[in-house]
């Protein structure tokens, strides 16, 4: 192994592997610096996502949708499952097994890209030397032309609510939990919230999530966000806004929660509690006053659109520095640096960034809300599409939800697209290539969809927004 490489990269998350294989791709000696244990205390590279965060909180949503509709949704069908026993080890197991393939396959990938890992905690010195300590504290020193950092995030930690065993969570621990808890109360009602909020309650636990804001999911479409927190209700999760948590104690098997609310002080006792109040940059350990790089405000990486830092040669990337924490982001940016480091041209355009929550019905969104576009002054017209008149929607027994497309009046460009209903991630997928391409209302009323799909209530929407929708009445006929 080499001391000297064209390329570290500290972090092996999306953001870090992605940036490691690109780089390696074009010909750079790189190397991926990667500490985490996984819960067998063994090496692995994936990072938050791989590990603790999308696949594994995915594994779950899947196999308790399933459980749900079996329990709940098949008798419509004119299916009638008798005797469904539920075996949360084995969901759990399933979970594990999932995510040590898929950090396994990265393995893969380093090798077969002739990939350095080196197993520790990386930190950054001056000139762009870099110290790897090892599980065992063992200590080496490697140089590099370049610095990737891609050391991403972990949870918020409430001191109010502190983390205790498995009665006080992150989202991390309510991944492991090996029953069903009776009463759940989630501390945040954003995306963890209600993404794991959803598993256990599928699974038959009484969910509460208390809100410090008055208003749900605030990044929503707002017409959008009013018919998930309908949904969501209907399901059963116990969503309460202007509700800020102000402590938790632990007593004997159960967690008593302390909440503000408009009628004052309120106290709940729940079996378990999740604390999901966001995630914060990690930045420990990773950076020493010689190397010089500087922290924005929040305590961010501070970088320019190319993401490099003030120190030449040295960039950062994913949930480090600005921007959504999304793994998808992270990638496309640790795409883009190798690209630069390579000496081509390369962006990321953050104006198309697709965003979903992985609840049932999900919620997916690109570009602009309808609010947005108001607060703007913007000429826009808006078109829906209801699920409920979709062939297909029917035909599967899921008709909740709607898509909505935003249209620029004047440029007949879309300007956001945004969906509530089945299978809105992979419906999502043809409006980011769209504003992508920079595609008009026309060009995607000209495109044909299959019959019967759900695509093609993205294609209706489409067309009402310019007032010819087929399926249903249009406001304004053209
Ligand atoms: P991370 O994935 O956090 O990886 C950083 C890596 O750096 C870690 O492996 C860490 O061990 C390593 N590291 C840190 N310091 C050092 C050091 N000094 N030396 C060496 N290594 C170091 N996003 C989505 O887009 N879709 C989803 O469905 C989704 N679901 C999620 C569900 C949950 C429950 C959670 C918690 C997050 C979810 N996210 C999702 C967010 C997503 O996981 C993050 O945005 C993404 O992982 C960020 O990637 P990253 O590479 O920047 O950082
Ligand atoms: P979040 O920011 O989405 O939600 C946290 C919520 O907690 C906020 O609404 C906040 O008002 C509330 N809160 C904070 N303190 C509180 C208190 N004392 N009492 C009551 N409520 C309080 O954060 P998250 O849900 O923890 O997720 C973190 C990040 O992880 C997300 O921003 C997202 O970027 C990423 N993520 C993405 C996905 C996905 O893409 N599907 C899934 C999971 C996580």
């Amino acid at each position: 192994m080499t001391d000297h490489y064209d390329v570290i990269v500290l972090g092996a998350g999306p953001a870090g592997y992605v940036a490691a294989i690109r780089c390696a791709q074009l010909g750079m000696k790189t190397a991926c610096v990667e500490k985490w244990l996984n819960k067998n205390n063994k090496p692995a590279l994936g990072g938050t996502c791989l590990n603790v965060g999308c696949i594994p909180s995915k594994a779950l949503l899947e196999a308790t949708e399933l459980y749900h509709e079996a329990v709940h949704g098949f008798d419509d069908l004119g299916i009638t499952c008798t005797d469904i026993k539920l075996d949360v080890p084995k969901m759990i197991s399933r979970k594990d097994k999932i995510v040590s393939e898929l950090t396994g396959g990265i393995e893969g990938l380093f090798k077969a890209n002739g990939i350095d890992w080196l197993v520790g905690a990386g930190t950054v010195l001056a000139d762009k030397n870099v110290s790897v300590t090892d599980h065992d504290g063992g200590k080496k020193q490697y140089t590099a032309k370049n610095i990737i950092i891609a050391t991403g995030s972990v949870p918020i930690e409430l001191p109010i609510t502190p983390l205790q065993g498995d009665a006080v969570v992150d989202s991390s621990g309510a991944l492991e939990w090996q029953s069903v808890p009776g009463k759940v109360c989630v501390i945040g009602a954003g995306i963890i919230g209600l993404e794991l909020g959803s598993v256990w309650r599928r699974l038959g636990s009484e969910v509460v999530l208390l809100e410090a804001m008055d208003s749900f999911l605030p990044m929503v479409d707002g017409q959008i966000a009013k018919d998930a927190q309908r949904t969501f209700t209907k399901q059963g999760l116990d969503i309460q806004l202007s509700a800020r948590v102000t402590g938790s104690e632990v007593k004997g098997n159960k967690v008593i929660v302390s909440y503000q609310n408009s009628d004052g002080e309120q106290q709940m006792e729940v079996d378990k509690l999740i604390v999901a109040v966001g995630r914060r940059a990690y930045v420990h350990g990773v950076l020493t006053d010689e190397a010089g790089v500087e922290l924005d405000e929040r305590g961010l990486i501070h970088v320019n659109d190319s993401c490099e830092t003030n120190v030449p040669g040295i960039y950062a990337i994913g949930d480090v520095v600005r921007g959504p924490m999304l793994a998808h982001k992270g990638s496309e940016e640790g795409v883009m640096v190798a690209e630069l480091i390579a000496g081509e041209h390369s962006s990321v355009n953050y104006d198309v960034m697709p965003n979903v929550i992985y609840t049932h019905p999900e919620v997916a969104w690109v570009g602009k809300t309808e609010e947005e576009l108001k607060a703007d002054g913007v000429d826009y017209q808006a078109g829906t599409f209801p699920f409920a008149a979709s062939g297909r929607a029917k035909a599967k027994g899921d008709t909740g939800g709607l898509v909505k497309i935003l249209r620029d009046k004047n440029t007949d460009r879309m300007l956001g697209a945004h969906v509530i209903g089945p299978s809105a991630s992979e419906l999502l997928g043809q409006s980011v290539l769209a504003m992508e391409f920079d595609a008009t209302i026309e060009d995607i009323a000209h495109t044909i969809h299959a019959h019967p799909t759900l695509s093609e209530a993205m294609h209706e929407a489409a067309l009402s927004a310019d007032g010819r929708a087929i399926h249903i009445a249009n406001r304004k006929r053209r």
